[in-house]
Protein backbone atom coordinates (compact mmCIF):
# COMPACT_ATOMS: atom_id res chain seq x y z
CA UNK A 1 0.00 0.00 0.00
CA UNK A 2 1.47 3.51 -0.94
CA UNK A 3 -0.37 5.44 1.47
CA UNK A 4 0.84 6.14 4.79
CA UNK A 5 -2.01 6.28 7.40
CA UNK A 6 -1.33 7.78 10.66
CA UNK A 7 0.06 4.85 13.03
CA UNK A 8 -2.65 5.00 15.75
CA UNK A 9 -6.22 6.00 16.36
CA UNK A 10 -7.83 8.58 18.17
CA UNK A 11 -9.34 8.33 21.66
CA UNK A 12 -9.16 11.83 22.82
CA UNK A 13 -10.07 15.15 20.90
CA UNK A 14 -9.44 18.49 21.95
CA UNK A 15 -11.56 20.93 19.63
CA UNK A 16 -10.36 23.61 16.97
CA UNK A 17 -11.79 26.72 17.59
CA UNK A 18 -12.67 27.67 14.12
CA UNK A 19 -11.51 31.98 13.21
CA UNK A 20 -12.43 33.58 10.06
CA UNK A 21 -10.47 36.16 8.41
CA UNK A 22 -11.65 39.33 9.44
CA UNK A 23 -11.63 38.13 13.15
CA UNK A 24 -7.87 37.23 12.69
CA UNK A 25 -6.83 40.52 11.17
CA UNK A 26 -8.28 41.82 14.35
CA UNK A 27 -6.43 39.17 16.54
CA UNK A 28 -3.19 39.94 14.87
CA UNK A 29 -3.01 43.45 14.79
CA UNK A 30 -4.10 43.41 18.74
CA UNK A 31 -0.82 41.22 19.03
CA UNK A 32 1.19 44.09 17.59
CA UNK A 33 1.72 41.57 14.44
CA UNK A 34 3.38 39.31 16.97
CA UNK A 35 2.32 35.63 16.56
CA UNK A 36 3.85 34.38 19.81
CA UNK A 37 1.34 37.02 21.44
CA UNK A 38 -1.44 35.24 20.13
CA UNK A 39 -3.45 33.41 22.62
CA UNK A 40 -3.49 29.71 21.57
CA UNK A 41 -7.19 29.15 21.35
CA UNK A 42 -7.33 31.87 18.74
CA UNK A 43 -4.62 29.43 16.22
CA UNK A 44 -5.88 26.45 14.37
CA UNK A 45 -2.92 25.23 13.51
CA UNK A 46 -0.31 25.85 15.34
CA UNK A 47 3.18 25.21 14.10
CA UNK A 48 5.36 27.13 16.41
CA UNK A 49 7.08 24.42 17.86
CA UNK A 50 7.79 20.74 17.68
CA UNK A 51 8.86 21.22 21.97
CA UNK A 52 6.30 19.56 24.32
CA UNK A 53 3.56 19.67 22.05
CA UNK A 54 3.30 15.93 21.48
CA UNK A 55 0.17 13.75 22.16
CA UNK A 56 0.58 11.37 24.55
CA UNK A 57 -0.38 7.89 23.89
CA UNK A 58 -2.84 6.10 26.26
CA UNK A 59 0.03 4.06 27.76
CA UNK A 60 1.75 6.99 28.74
CA UNK A 61 -1.51 8.45 30.34
CA UNK A 62 -2.20 5.05 32.23
CA UNK A 63 1.36 5.76 33.53
CA UNK A 64 0.74 8.92 34.72
CA UNK A 65 -2.02 7.19 37.02
CA UNK A 66 0.51 4.67 38.36
CA UNK A 67 3.45 7.51 38.73
CA UNK A 68 4.67 7.38 42.08
CA UNK A 69 5.29 10.24 44.04
CA UNK A 70 8.62 9.73 46.41
CA UNK A 71 11.11 12.07 47.41
CA UNK A 72 13.82 10.02 46.82
CA UNK A 73 14.27 6.70 45.43
CA UNK A 74 10.76 6.24 43.54
CA UNK A 75 9.87 3.05 41.43
CA UNK A 76 8.96 5.80 39.08
CA UNK A 77 12.41 6.70 38.89
CA UNK A 78 13.52 3.14 38.23
CA UNK A 79 11.31 2.69 35.24
CA UNK A 80 13.16 5.82 34.12
CA UNK A 81 16.46 4.89 34.30
CA UNK A 82 15.60 1.35 32.98
CA UNK A 83 14.42 2.90 29.98
CA UNK A 84 16.77 5.39 28.77
CA UNK A 85 19.40 3.48 29.87
CA UNK A 86 18.13 0.40 27.73
CA UNK A 87 18.58 2.91 24.80
CA UNK A 88 21.58 4.90 26.01
CA UNK A 89 24.21 2.71 27.79
CA UNK A 90 25.60 5.48 30.51
CA UNK A 91 26.76 5.01 33.51
CA UNK A 92 25.04 8.07 35.33
CA UNK A 93 21.42 9.32 33.98
CA UNK A 94 20.56 12.19 36.07
CA UNK A 95 16.30 13.22 35.37
CA UNK A 96 16.40 17.08 34.92
CA UNK A 97 12.91 19.54 34.12
CA UNK A 98 13.68 20.33 30.77
CA UNK A 99 16.91 20.19 27.87
CA UNK A 100 18.35 23.43 29.19
CA UNK A 101 18.79 22.32 32.52
CA UNK A 102 20.61 19.78 32.09
CA UNK A 103 22.74 21.93 29.54
CA UNK A 104 23.17 24.66 32.44
CA UNK A 105 24.44 21.93 35.06
CA UNK A 106 26.68 20.57 32.26
CA UNK A 107 28.34 23.74 31.59
CA UNK A 108 28.50 24.93 35.01
CA UNK A 109 31.01 21.79 35.16
CA UNK A 110 32.76 21.83 32.06
CA UNK A 111 32.61 25.60 30.70
CA UNK A 112 33.98 28.95 31.78
CA UNK A 113 36.07 31.55 30.44
CA UNK A 114 38.59 30.81 27.77
CA UNK A 115 36.77 27.35 26.79
CA UNK A 116 35.46 26.31 23.57
CA UNK A 117 33.34 24.29 22.80
CA UNK A 118 32.72 22.79 18.68
CA UNK A 119 29.48 21.47 17.58
CA UNK A 120 28.10 20.50 14.21
CA UNK A 121 25.48 23.68 15.18
CA UNK A 122 24.53 24.53 18.88
CA UNK A 123 21.04 25.22 19.33
CA UNK A 124 20.23 28.54 21.42
CA UNK A 125 20.05 27.51 24.78
CA UNK A 126 23.06 24.68 24.43
CA UNK A 127 24.60 28.14 23.09
CA UNK A 128 23.52 30.41 25.34
CA UNK A 129 24.13 28.04 28.35
CA UNK A 130 28.30 28.37 27.07
CA UNK A 131 28.68 31.44 26.95
CA UNK A 132 26.99 32.17 29.84
CA UNK A 133 30.29 30.78 31.62
CA UNK A 134 32.07 32.96 29.43
CA UNK A 135 33.14 30.48 27.30
CA UNK A 136 32.36 30.34 23.82
CA UNK A 137 30.47 28.55 21.42
CA UNK A 138 31.76 27.24 18.02
CA UNK A 139 29.52 25.92 15.15
CA UNK A 140 31.69 24.00 12.38
CA UNK A 141 28.76 22.54 9.73
CA UNK A 142 29.44 20.87 6.50
CA UNK A 143 29.26 23.50 3.60
CA UNK A 144 26.27 21.68 2.38
CA UNK A 145 24.40 22.70 5.24
CA UNK A 146 24.21 25.71 4.40
CA UNK A 147 22.50 25.34 1.10
CA UNK A 148 19.05 24.94 1.16
CA UNK A 149 18.87 23.18 -2.29
CA UNK A 150 21.68 20.95 -1.86
CA UNK A 151 20.00 17.25 -1.59
CA UNK A 152 23.08 15.58 0.74
CA UNK A 153 21.63 13.33 3.04
CA UNK A 154 23.39 14.10 5.95
CA UNK A 155 23.42 18.11 6.09
CA UNK A 156 23.39 17.46 9.85
CA UNK A 157 27.05 16.36 9.47
CA UNK A 158 30.16 17.80 11.37
CA UNK A 159 32.76 19.07 9.27
CA UNK A 160 35.51 16.66 9.74
CA UNK A 161 38.11 18.39 8.62
CA UNK A 162 37.38 21.53 10.69
CA UNK A 163 36.99 19.86 13.74
CA UNK A 164 40.73 18.14 13.36
CA UNK A 165 42.15 21.67 12.28
CA UNK A 166 40.25 23.07 15.44
CA UNK A 167 41.12 20.69 17.88
CA UNK A 168 45.21 20.71 16.80
CA UNK A 169 45.08 24.22 17.42
CA UNK A 170 42.69 24.48 20.51
CA UNK A 171 42.50 21.25 22.43
CA UNK A 172 43.56 22.87 25.30
CA UNK A 173 40.86 24.92 25.77
CA UNK A 174 38.14 22.33 24.92
CA UNK A 175 36.37 20.91 27.69
CA UNK A 176 33.90 18.28 25.06
CA UNK A 177 33.14 17.81 21.78
CA UNK A 178 29.33 17.83 20.97
CA UNK A 179 27.16 17.25 18.16
CA UNK A 180 23.51 18.04 17.82
CA UNK A 181 21.22 15.44 16.52
CA UNK A 182 19.53 16.37 14.32
CA UNK A 183 20.89 19.36 13.83
CA UNK A 184 17.79 21.98 15.21
CA UNK A 185 19.15 25.12 14.29
CA UNK A 186 20.18 23.69 10.79
CA UNK A 187 16.95 22.57 9.71
CA UNK A 188 16.35 19.34 11.11
CA UNK A 189 19.13 17.65 9.63
CA UNK A 190 20.41 14.40 10.11
CA UNK A 191 24.38 13.36 11.39
CA UNK A 192 25.38 9.87 9.64
CA UNK A 193 26.64 7.15 11.56
CA UNK A 194 30.00 7.49 10.08
CA UNK A 195 30.14 10.97 10.61
CA UNK A 196 29.04 10.89 14.74
CA UNK A 197 31.48 7.77 15.44
CA UNK A 198 34.95 9.89 13.76
CA UNK A 199 33.74 12.91 15.43
CA UNK A 200 34.29 11.16 18.89
CA UNK A 201 37.35 9.78 17.44
CA UNK A 202 38.48 12.92 16.82
CA UNK A 203 37.52 14.36 20.59
CA UNK A 204 38.87 11.08 22.27
CA UNK A 205 42.55 11.33 20.08
CA UNK A 206 42.69 14.39 22.24
CA UNK A 207 41.12 13.20 25.64
CA UNK A 208 38.29 14.89 25.03
CA UNK A 209 34.65 13.35 26.21
CA UNK A 210 31.93 13.56 23.37
CA UNK A 211 28.98 14.39 24.18
CA UNK A 212 25.55 14.02 22.16
CA UNK A 213 22.79 16.62 22.70
CA UNK A 214 20.41 13.96 21.93
CA UNK A 215 16.83 15.59 21.36
CA UNK A 216 15.96 13.99 18.39
CA UNK A 217 17.94 10.61 18.16
CA UNK A 218 15.01 8.41 17.01
CA UNK A 219 14.38 10.98 14.01
CA UNK A 220 18.39 10.95 13.50
CA UNK A 221 17.86 7.23 13.70
CA UNK A 222 15.39 6.94 11.19
CA UNK A 223 17.40 8.54 8.58
CA UNK A 224 20.18 6.54 9.16
CA UNK A 225 18.66 3.56 8.67
CA UNK A 226 16.95 4.97 5.50
CA UNK A 227 19.74 7.03 4.07
CA UNK A 228 22.85 5.63 5.31
CA UNK A 229 24.30 2.66 3.02
CA UNK A 230 24.46 -0.65 5.09
CA UNK A 231 22.18 0.51 7.62
CA UNK A 232 18.68 -0.58 6.27
CA UNK A 233 18.27 -3.81 8.20
CA UNK A 234 18.91 -2.79 11.54
CA UNK A 235 16.25 -1.88 13.84
CA UNK A 236 15.94 1.31 14.99
CA UNK A 237 17.22 0.75 19.03
CA UNK A 238 20.28 -0.90 17.51
CA UNK A 239 21.00 1.70 15.47
CA UNK A 240 20.36 4.48 18.68
CA UNK A 241 22.66 2.22 20.43
CA UNK A 242 25.35 2.63 18.13
CA UNK A 243 25.27 5.93 17.63
CA UNK A 244 26.00 6.70 21.25
CA UNK A 245 28.27 3.46 21.72
CA UNK A 246 31.33 5.84 21.72
CA UNK A 247 29.73 9.04 23.33
CA UNK A 248 30.57 9.81 26.87
CA UNK A 249 27.23 11.68 27.75
CA UNK A 250 24.44 13.56 26.48
CA UNK A 251 22.21 16.29 27.59
CA UNK A 252 18.38 15.06 26.48
CA UNK A 253 15.28 17.35 25.95
CA UNK A 254 12.09 14.48 26.37
CA UNK A 255 9.82 17.33 25.01
CA UNK A 256 10.98 15.85 21.72
CA UNK A 257 11.68 12.32 21.22
CA UNK A 258 10.64 11.49 24.25
CA UNK A 259 7.21 12.04 23.27
CA UNK A 260 6.31 13.99 26.59
CA UNK A 261 5.79 17.50 27.45
CA UNK A 262 7.79 17.90 30.07
CA UNK A 263 11.33 16.41 31.12
CA UNK A 264 14.76 15.91 30.17
CA UNK A 265 18.50 14.16 31.03
CA UNK A 266 21.77 14.74 31.48
CA UNK A 267 24.09 11.68 31.29
CA UNK A 268 27.48 10.71 31.74
CA UNK A 269 29.92 7.85 32.54
CA UNK A 270 32.79 9.94 34.67
CA UNK A 271 31.99 9.33 38.07
CA UNK A 272 33.92 12.53 39.13
CA UNK A 273 31.77 15.01 36.18
CA UNK A 274 28.54 12.94 37.88
CA UNK A 275 29.11 14.09 40.79
CA UNK A 276 29.21 17.27 40.74
CA UNK A 277 26.45 17.74 38.12
CA UNK A 278 24.43 15.84 41.37
CA UNK A 279 25.96 18.34 43.64
CA UNK A 280 24.52 21.28 41.71
CA UNK A 281 20.97 18.95 40.36
CA UNK A 282 20.53 19.18 43.92
CA UNK A 283 20.73 23.10 44.30
CA UNK A 284 18.96 23.46 40.84
CA UNK A 285 16.40 20.93 40.16
CA UNK A 286 15.86 18.51 43.24
CA UNK A 287 17.18 15.39 44.53
CA UNK A 288 18.40 12.83 41.86
CA UNK A 289 16.06 10.60 41.77
CA UNK A 290 13.55 13.20 40.57
CA UNK A 291 15.55 16.26 39.19
CA UNK A 292 12.67 18.96 39.30
CA UNK A 293 9.89 16.01 37.68
CA UNK A 294 7.08 14.40 39.50
CA UNK A 295 7.59 10.73 39.10
CA UNK A 296 4.44 10.56 36.58
CA UNK A 297 6.34 12.51 34.33
CA UNK A 298 9.22 9.74 34.39
CA UNK A 299 7.12 7.03 33.65
CA UNK A 300 5.49 8.91 30.99
CA UNK A 301 9.33 9.59 29.50
CA UNK A 302 9.77 5.55 29.95
CA UNK A 303 6.80 4.57 28.18
CA UNK A 304 7.48 7.46 25.34
CA UNK A 305 10.80 6.17 25.06
CA UNK A 306 9.76 2.84 24.05
CA UNK A 307 6.78 4.38 22.02
CA UNK A 308 9.34 6.60 19.76
CA UNK A 309 12.06 4.28 18.45
CA UNK A 310 8.56 2.52 16.67
CA UNK A 311 8.79 2.19 12.56
CA UNK A 312 5.45 2.24 11.70
CA UNK A 313 5.80 6.09 14.00
CA UNK A 314 8.82 7.30 12.99
CA UNK A 315 7.65 6.32 8.88
CA UNK A 316 4.38 8.54 9.41
CA UNK A 317 6.52 11.18 11.05
CA UNK A 318 8.91 11.45 8.76
CA UNK A 319 6.71 11.20 5.76
CA UNK A 320 4.50 14.20 7.14
CA UNK A 321 6.92 16.77 6.20
CA UNK A 322 8.67 15.17 3.44
CA UNK A 323 4.85 15.57 1.88
CA UNK A 324 4.82 19.13 2.72
CA UNK A 325 7.76 19.70 0.89
CA UNK A 326 6.77 17.57 -2.03
CA UNK A 327 3.81 19.48 -2.49
CA UNK A 328 5.27 22.80 -1.91
CA UNK A 329 7.80 23.06 -4.17
CA UNK A 330 5.71 21.66 -6.94
CA UNK A 331 3.81 24.67 -6.25
CA UNK A 332 7.06 26.70 -6.50
CA UNK A 333 7.13 28.11 -2.77
CA UNK A 334 10.90 27.95 -2.12
CA UNK A 335 11.58 25.07 0.49
CA UNK A 336 14.75 23.71 2.25
CA UNK A 337 15.02 20.22 0.78
CA UNK A 338 15.35 17.16 1.68
CA UNK A 339 12.98 17.71 4.54
CA UNK A 340 14.14 17.77 7.76
CA UNK A 341 12.58 15.37 10.98
CA UNK A 342 10.69 17.74 12.47
CA UNK A 343 9.72 20.55 10.26
CA UNK A 344 9.47 22.42 7.60
CA UNK A 345 11.69 25.45 6.01
CA UNK A 346 10.06 27.83 3.63
CA UNK A 347 12.78 30.21 2.41
CA UNK A 348 10.86 33.74 2.41
CA UNK A 349 13.50 35.62 1.39
CA UNK A 350 13.49 34.14 -2.11
CA UNK A 351 9.60 33.81 -2.06
CA UNK A 352 8.85 37.39 -0.82
CA UNK A 353 11.80 38.47 -3.01
CA UNK A 354 10.31 42.89 -3.18
CA UNK A 355 10.82 42.39 0.91
CA UNK A 356 14.30 43.50 1.87
CA UNK A 357 15.68 41.40 4.90
CA UNK A 358 15.41 44.79 7.23
CA UNK A 359 11.61 44.74 6.42
CA UNK A 360 11.90 40.67 7.51
CA UNK A 361 9.98 39.16 4.23
CA UNK A 362 9.87 35.56 7.01
CA UNK A 363 7.88 37.82 9.66
CA UNK A 364 5.83 38.85 6.63
CA UNK A 365 5.23 35.35 5.81
CA UNK A 366 4.22 34.18 9.16
CA UNK A 367 1.96 36.87 9.49
CA UNK A 368 0.59 35.80 6.29
CA UNK A 369 -0.50 31.93 7.16
CA UNK A 370 -2.22 33.26 9.99
CA UNK A 371 -4.42 35.87 8.95
CA UNK A 372 -5.34 33.29 5.60
CA UNK A 373 -5.50 30.68 7.44
CA UNK A 374 -4.87 30.31 11.22
CA UNK A 375 -1.50 28.58 10.97
CA UNK A 376 0.66 29.97 13.47
CA UNK A 377 4.89 29.60 12.70
CA UNK A 378 7.98 31.25 13.07
CA UNK A 379 10.08 33.21 12.00
CA UNK A 380 13.82 32.12 11.98
CA UNK A 381 15.66 35.00 9.89
CA UNK A 382 16.39 38.68 10.66
CA UNK A 383 13.82 39.07 13.46
CA UNK A 384 15.33 36.70 15.67
CA UNK A 385 19.33 36.95 14.81
CA UNK A 386 19.45 40.39 13.12
CA UNK A 387 20.16 42.58 16.16
CA UNK A 388 23.45 43.72 17.17
CA UNK A 389 24.21 43.79 20.44
CA UNK A 390 25.02 48.06 19.56
CA UNK A 391 21.41 47.66 18.30
CA UNK A 392 22.11 47.82 15.09
CA UNK A 393 20.82 45.63 12.34
CA UNK A 394 22.15 43.63 9.69
CA UNK A 395 20.36 40.20 7.39
CA UNK A 396 20.53 36.96 8.85
CA UNK A 397 22.22 34.31 6.59
CA UNK A 398 18.66 33.82 5.65
CA UNK A 399 15.40 34.26 6.07
CA UNK A 400 13.21 31.20 6.75
CA UNK A 401 9.85 30.41 7.96
CA UNK A 402 9.48 27.23 9.85
CA UNK A 403 6.57 24.62 10.09
CA UNK A 404 7.50 22.85 13.42
CA UNK A 405 5.29 19.29 13.43
CA UNK A 406 3.51 18.33 16.69
CA UNK A 407 4.28 14.61 17.13
CA UNK A 408 1.09 12.86 16.68
CA UNK A 409 -1.03 16.00 16.80
CA UNK A 410 -2.27 16.36 13.38
CA UNK A 411 -3.14 14.62 10.60
CA UNK A 412 -3.41 14.03 6.55
CA UNK A 413 -5.91 16.21 6.34
CA UNK A 414 -4.59 18.86 8.13
CA UNK A 415 -1.48 18.65 6.31
CA UNK A 416 -3.47 19.55 2.49
CA UNK A 417 -5.33 22.21 4.49
CA UNK A 418 -1.87 23.77 4.97
CA UNK A 419 -0.73 22.97 1.43
CA UNK A 420 -3.99 24.84 0.26
CA UNK A 421 -3.54 28.09 2.57
CA UNK A 422 -0.11 27.96 0.31
CA UNK A 423 -1.52 27.60 -2.57
CA UNK A 424 -4.07 30.63 -1.94
CA UNK A 425 -1.31 32.27 -0.23
CA UNK A 426 0.62 32.04 -3.89
CA UNK A 427 -1.69 34.62 -5.67
CA UNK A 428 -0.99 37.65 -4.06
CA UNK A 429 2.30 36.80 -2.62
CA UNK A 430 3.91 39.96 -4.11
CA UNK A 431 1.25 42.34 -2.66
CA UNK A 432 2.65 41.34 1.11
CA UNK A 433 3.68 44.34 3.07
CA UNK A 434 7.30 44.34 5.00
CA UNK A 435 7.29 45.18 8.54
CA UNK A 436 8.98 47.58 10.90
CA UNK A 437 9.55 46.85 14.44
CA UNK A 438 7.95 49.23 16.58
CA UNK A 439 9.19 48.19 19.82
CA UNK A 440 11.79 45.57 20.82
CA UNK A 441 13.70 44.40 23.95
CA UNK A 442 17.62 44.54 23.71
CA UNK A 443 17.96 40.66 23.89
CA UNK A 444 15.67 37.33 21.62
CA UNK A 445 13.50 40.21 20.54
CA UNK A 446 11.63 37.75 18.63
CA UNK A 447 9.46 36.63 21.45
CA UNK A 448 8.10 40.04 22.78
CA UNK A 449 8.77 42.40 19.71
CA UNK A 450 5.72 44.69 18.35
CA UNK A 451 5.65 45.14 14.73
CA UNK A 452 3.93 47.13 12.09
CA UNK A 453 3.27 46.49 8.47
CA UNK A 454 4.60 49.00 5.87
CA UNK A 455 1.99 50.09 3.68
C1 LIG B 1 14.84 21.98 22.53
C2 LIG B 1 16.30 21.80 22.42
C3 LIG B 1 17.14 22.02 23.52
C4 LIG B 1 16.65 22.57 24.83
O1 LIG B 1 15.70 21.76 25.42
P1 LIG B 1 14.48 22.37 26.29
O2 LIG B 1 13.77 21.16 26.77
O3 LIG B 1 13.67 23.24 25.40
O4 LIG B 1 15.09 23.15 27.42
C5 LIG B 1 18.49 21.76 23.34
N1 LIG B 1 18.98 21.33 22.17
C6 LIG B 1 18.19 21.10 21.10
C7 LIG B 1 18.78 20.61 19.83
C8 LIG B 1 16.83 21.34 21.19
O5 LIG B 1 16.06 21.13 20.12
Amino acid sequence: MKTIIEPFRIKSVEPIRFTTRPERERLLRAANWNTFALHADDVMIDLLTDSGTSAMSAAQWGTMMTGDESYAGSPSFWRFDAAVRDLFDFVHIIPTHQGRAAEAILFSILGGAGCKVPSNTHFDTTRGNIEATGAEAVDLLVPEGHDPNDLSPFKGNIDLGRLERFMAEYADDVPCVMITVTNNAGGGQPASLENIHAAADIAHAHGKPFIIDACRFAENAHFIKHREPGQEHRSIPDIVRDMFSTADGMTMSAKKDALVNIGGWLALNDAELAMKARNRLIMTEGFPTYGGLAGRDLDAIAQGLAEVVDEDYLRYRVRTNEYLVERLDAMGVPVIKPAGGHAVFVDARTWLAHVPPLQYPGHSLACALYEAGGIRTTEIGTVMFGRRPDGSEQPAAMDLVRLAMPRRVYTQSHADYIVEVFDELRAGVAELPGYRITEEPPAMRHFTAKFEPLT
